[in-house]
């Protein structure tokens, strides 16, 4: 039997929140169960974009910040850690996130590490995936001894429901992100990115959700907040989204990114194998996206043309260049000459770790398209 914790918390309150994890937790078997003291923790947090925290696209600082210092009471060592996405109109906006969201400043204050995903780099892992066989994963999962994931209660403009299971795509570094996303026809299809990730993972014993203040709508990104007043905490990843989903006042069935992770175990999903503990409710008047109200096909390939338009290499600027090699060793599959800094993109893996490691900010992210080109630099403007 799977079991979900639903807790009333309505303020992001440290000590609220703190307590309200803690007695969850300690339902749980307490911390102690997942964590030992000295051992690297990552916080695998939901940094979709550069937002301010009250936009209820990420998840919330104060909340990463809360369990960031339970984590530190048992003596363990906490990391902070995501790769944003939109990278494919060239703009890696990861390092841009963590201060937008807030979460530098409670690193900073808090003693976290930082680990930017499109940075540290992906490894190899060959899984045992029906989408991909080989998948690039940060590294940063592999290094740490123990990942929670912190997902934030949002709708999906197209997946319809974005969650624990679905956090973890923020795994992938880069712009490889895009290449899922261009290589999946359908929610269903991408879907199975999606089991194959957590099926590649096998250090996330816990998952907890920022249900405070939600995203309703035309989410990811553009919903509205919603104060839902809720955390939620599993073992499971599944069964926790199959219990946010009802909350929100999703039909289970209506949910296609998840149907892979239910075919293959990722976790529990039907209802009566279940159990939920605490403060379960139907949340009142929860808007959904436009597309899940029309019934609207959900096609990806219709986006295909958009990520190929904008689509972005990194490209060395021999001018600024000052051969530190830094790109050339840090890249993990040696797709960057020595000599020359030319890059072979039919081994490049997309993941901008050359692009975030040079300090002179001689990696740029170009696109065959000078309009494209134009548009970046213009935007780029308005990021800094
Ligand atoms: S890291 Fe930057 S400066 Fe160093 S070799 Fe690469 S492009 Fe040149
Ligand atoms: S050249 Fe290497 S480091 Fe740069 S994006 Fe490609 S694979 Fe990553």
């Amino acid at each position: 039997m799977s079991k979900v914790y639903v807790s009333n918390c309505n303020a992001y309150d440290n000590e609220k929140m703190k307590s309200t994890i803690l007695n969850a937790i300690d339902q749980m078997g307490g911390f102690e169960k997942y964590i030992r003291p000295g051992q690297k923790v990552l916080l695998k947090i939901n940094l979709i974009g550069p937002k301010k925290a009250e936009k209820a696209a990420t998840t919330h600082p104060e909340f990463v910040r809360a369990v960031g210092q339970l984590i530190k009471t048992i003596g363990a060592d906490v990391y902070v850690g995501d790769s944003s996405g939109g990278a494919i109109a060239g703009m890696a906006p990861t390092k841009k996130s963590f201060t937008a969201c807030g979460i530098e400043k409670i690193a900073e204050e808090e003693g976290f590490t930082l680990i930017n995903f499109d940075e540290i780099g992906p490894i190899n892992k060959v899984v045992e995936g029906n989408f991909s066989k080989e998948l690039y994963i940060t590294k940063a999962i592999e290094e740490m001894d123990v990942v929670i994931n912190l997902p934030k209660m949002k709708t999906h403009s197209m997946g319809v429901y974005t969650g624990a299971v679905k956090n973890l795509f923020g795994a992938i570094p880069g712009l490889r992100k895009a290449k899922y996303h261009k290589e999946a026809p359908n929610p269903e299809v991408f879907g199975q990115v999606l089991a194959d990730i957590h099926k590649a993972i096998d250090n996330m014993p816990l998952h907890i959700m920022d249900g405070i203040i939600a995203m309703q709508g035309e989410g990811p990104t553009a919903g509205k907040p919603y104060s839902a007043g809720k955390i939620l905490i599993s073992e499971d990843p599944l069964s926790l989204d199959r219990i946010a989903i009802e909350m929100m006042g999703i039909l289970p069935e209506r949910v296609d990114i998840l149907k892979a992770s239910i075919q293959r175990k990722v976790g529990v999903w039907e209802k009566e194998e279940i159990e939920v503990i605490g403060d379960f409710e139907k949340l009142k008047n929860y808007a959904l996206p436009k597309s899940y109200r029309t019934h609207a096909v959900k096609d990806f390939t219709k986006v295909r043309g958009v990520i190929d338009f904008f689509k972005v290499v990194p490209v060395v600027n021999q001018k600024k260049c000052v051969k530190c090699n830094s790109c050339v060793d840090g890249c993990p599959v040696g797709a960057i000459h020595r000599d020359t800094k030319i890059i072979d993109y039919t081994i490049c893996i997309d993941c901008l770790c050359c692009h975030e490691l040079c300090m002179i900010e001689a990696v740029d992210l170009k696109s065959k398209n000078q309009l494209v080109n134009v548009v970046r630099s213009v935007a780029n403007l308005f990021y800094k």
